[in-house]
């Protein structure tokens, strides 16, 4: 488990645009946050650089109480689970949830009880050993969630994920909040949907033109 902290965090692109302005925030450990905005507001840019995708101009972030400037992406013990969303269609399920840990050389025993403790928490133990092309959209999407998962991330981060398909959209929320209270992982996730926002029944951060305007 771990807290995210942003202080003073700034995005300016090469073009001069700030994309973000000053933006300070704090995750608890366990905690759900909800940023949310409208399109173009920022919300990405954070996650990215949180995920160490893209480089911090100024400001720093923080996992708990390490400083996460200079760590490589690979080295962050967080999840950007959906921006991975592309399964090898014809491995099986239970093969694409393994592969972050084979990749790491993970023992086959810890892989093996992994799995099946993610799929178990997910409900798809029953077609671990069927082929992604083979399953319904939301098992895949159970699996996608499930690869990340297995990875043990202190933190889960949400890229508007499915944003094109609320009814997927839905699943995969009650899946994130499951997620959060069972494993206690702080949760960091993104919408411009307003509805969305507020039936969370979390705490909301709303942002605008790169700058947090309100936190409820
Ligand atoms: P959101 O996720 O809230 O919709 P983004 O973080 O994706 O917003 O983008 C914030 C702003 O930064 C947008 O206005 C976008 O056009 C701008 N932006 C994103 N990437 C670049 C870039 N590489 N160069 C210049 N501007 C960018
Ligand atoms: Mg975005």
């Amino acid at each position: 488990m771990a807290s995210v902290t942003l202080e003073h965090l700034s995005k300016i692109y090469s073009n001069g645009f700030v994309s973000v302005n000053d933006v300070s925030l704090r995750v608890d450990n366990g905690e759900f946050i909800t940023l949310h905005g409208p399109s173009g507001c920022g919300k990405s840019t954070i996650l990215r650089m949180i995920g160490g995708l893209e480089d911090i101009t100024s400001g720093k972030i923080y996992l708990s109480d390490e400083l996460l400037n200079d760590i490589l992406p690979r080295d962050r013990r967080l999840a950007m689970a959906f921006q991975n969303y592309t399964l090898y269609k014809h491995f099986n399920a239970y093969d694409n949830m393994a592969l972050g840990l084979r990749l790491r050389d993970f023992p086959r025993n810890i892989i093996d009880s992994r799995v099946n403790d993610a799929a178990k928490l997910l409900g798809i133990s029953g077609v671990l050993g069927q082929k992604i092309k083979a399953l319904s959209e939301r098992d895949k999407q159970k699996v996608a969630l499930g690869r990340a998962i297995v990875c043990q991330p202190k933190v889960l981060v949400d890229e508007d994920f499915a944003r094109q398909d609320p009814e997927r959209r839905k699943e995969m929320l009650c899946d994130i909040l499951e997620i959060n209270e069972e494993l206690k992982i702080t949760v960091l996730y993104v919408t411009n949907d307003p509805l969305e926002a507020r039936t969370l029944g979390k705490k909301i951060v709303f942002m605008k033109d790169g700058k947090i305007t309100d936190i409820g």
